[in-house]
């Protein structure tokens, strides 16, 4: 087995910060060192990587990803989705179940994984996704195999609504996993579109989205699988907040001492509804829809604050021409794993807000890997699997997308509506399961695995 050793590097990990150097056996961490290594260690080593300096993160685990397939290929693909996603630091991903066939048996998720074993780029698990009839299926899966169920409250891409509230009820009384939900309360939706169709006609802009979805929506849904969650005493997740008003949902801690987590993405932190209206803003077009600026600052201060506990990204890629036409036309979703980390990194660098580095890791890789109790990953700690990320702090640029594919593999989702932002930092290397899998511009498929989930259900 090979050894490599990264040396002359800032480590950020455990909410420290420390130059030193790590040492890389086969797949797993051997060793975290400070200072620099010894001779005894560096001749030890088959490859030695100086680093200069830079920073040296756990890889991010992004545990809300729609990668399309199956059924969605002309989209994109585990393998093409997988591999942006290692060239942006993100060496695990979760995916959603809104593909076709759905992923609403554990069959289906036998089939996802057999797919990404031999097509994936970075380690990989799926969601069961809950519908109004699946209750039996849910309560017989092995928890070790999934993360947890993903429930959609409020429609959205393929749809999957669970409207039922027996089913709904049942669902938070019985199952012990993890309940991970898309909250928009449709009763509130309906009317929203009712509303916009009364003033606008049929021919309503991509920029009046965050009054088709408004914030009610988001919070009344919300607060109904709160509500759920404190009588049942269910493990529950809110996905993608995007409102202020959710975060009088939330209380501040570590997660390990939660009921009731909650994530947000990048683009909530980084956009507002009035972008929509900017050139290439209909790429902004996301369920839920983005808000107002001051929702925007209250996401970013909640991060610090410990009211939010994870970041992911929702990415959630269309063919630019499925993006085109009016409100009611044009696909909600936008891709984003590959700028995640180069974002947050950014976003910790301005000093408008509270945000550290160090909460950036907690953030995309510690909680992530302690939500879902991921097995030996989401830390830079002796034993545990070697997923690396070198991140570098540049002049600002604006990101784009191409150039980091191997010869010969396309994305058909080739628009980042990160384009419109500033970025800071970059990625030049990432490690996955040990082996250099991106080296700064090109990615390199190596060996990947099924995420294992540590659940003690
Ligand atoms: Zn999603």
């Amino acid at each position: 087995m090979s050894r490599t050793l990264i040396y002359n590097a800032e480590i950020v990990n455990e909410g420290a910060r420390r130059h030193g150097y790590v040492i890389i056996d086969g797949e797993l961490i051997d060793r975290i060192g400070e200072g620099e290594p010894s001779e005894t260690e560096v001749k030890s080593a088959d490859n030695k990587v100086d680093i200069g300096g830079r920073m040296l993160l756990p890889g991010a685990i992004d545990t809300h990803v729609h990668f399309r397939e199956p059924g969605l290929t002309h989209k994109a693909s585990i393998a093409t989705e997988s591999a942006a996603a290692v060239s942006g630091g993100v060496t695990s991903f979760i995916d959603m179940p809104n593909t076709r066939p759905a992923t609403t048996s554990m069959s289906a998720v036998a089939d996802k994984k057999r797919i990404a074993a031999v097509s994936s780029y970075a380690n990989y698990g799926f969601f069961l996704g809950a519908t109004n009839d699946n209750l039996d299926e849910i309560l017989a899966a092995d928890p070790h195999e999934i993360p947890g169920v993903k429930l959609f409250m409020g429609s959205s891409t393929g749809n999957m609504l669970v409207d039922d509230d027996v089913s709904l009820s049942q669902l938070f009384a019985s199952y012990r996993g993890i309940i991970a939900v898309h909250a928009e309360d449709e009763a509130v939706l309906a009317a929203a579109r009712q509303r916009l169709a009364g003033q606008y006609g049929d021919d309503q802009p991509v920029s009046l989205h965050s009054q088709a979805r408004p914030a009610e929506a988001c919070l009344k849904a919300s607060q109904r699988a709160v509500e759920l969650a404190r009588k049942f005493d269910t493990r529950l997740h809110i996905l993608h907040i995007s409102t202020a008003r959710e975060l009088s949902l939330l209380s501040p801690g570590d997660i390990g001492a939660k009921r009731i987590t909650a994530e947000t993405c990048p683009h909530y932190l980084l956009f507002v509804d009035t972008d929509l209206a900017r050139d290439n803003g209909f790429m902004l077009k996301c369920n839920p829809a983005i808000k107002s600026a001051a929702d925007r600052d209250a996401l970013v201060s909640a991060l610090s604050e410990g009211l939010i506990d994870t970041i992911a990204t929702d990415h959630a890629p269309h063919l630019l021409e499925e993006k085109q036409g009016n409100l009611l036309q044009a696909a909600s979703g936008m891709p984003g794993v590959r700028f995640m980390l180069p974002e947050m990194l950014t976003i910790a660098s301005r000093d408008d807000n509270a945000l550290t580095i160090e909460r950036v890791v907690e953030l995309t890789a510690h909680n992530p890997a302690r939500l879902y109790a991921i097995e030996r990953r989401g830390y830079i700690r002796r034993g545990y699997y070697a997923d690396l990320v070198v991140a570098e702090r540049t002049e600002p640029y604006h990101p784009e997308i191409g150039g980091y594919l191997p010869a010969g593999m396309m994305s058909p989702c080739d628009w980042t509506p990160y384009a419109m932002t500033e970025a800071n930092y970059r990625i030049t290397a990432t490690y996955v399961n040990g082996a250099l899998a991106f080296d700064g511009s090109r990615v390199r498929q190596m060996p990947v695995h099924s995420l294992r989930f540590n659940s003690d259900l």
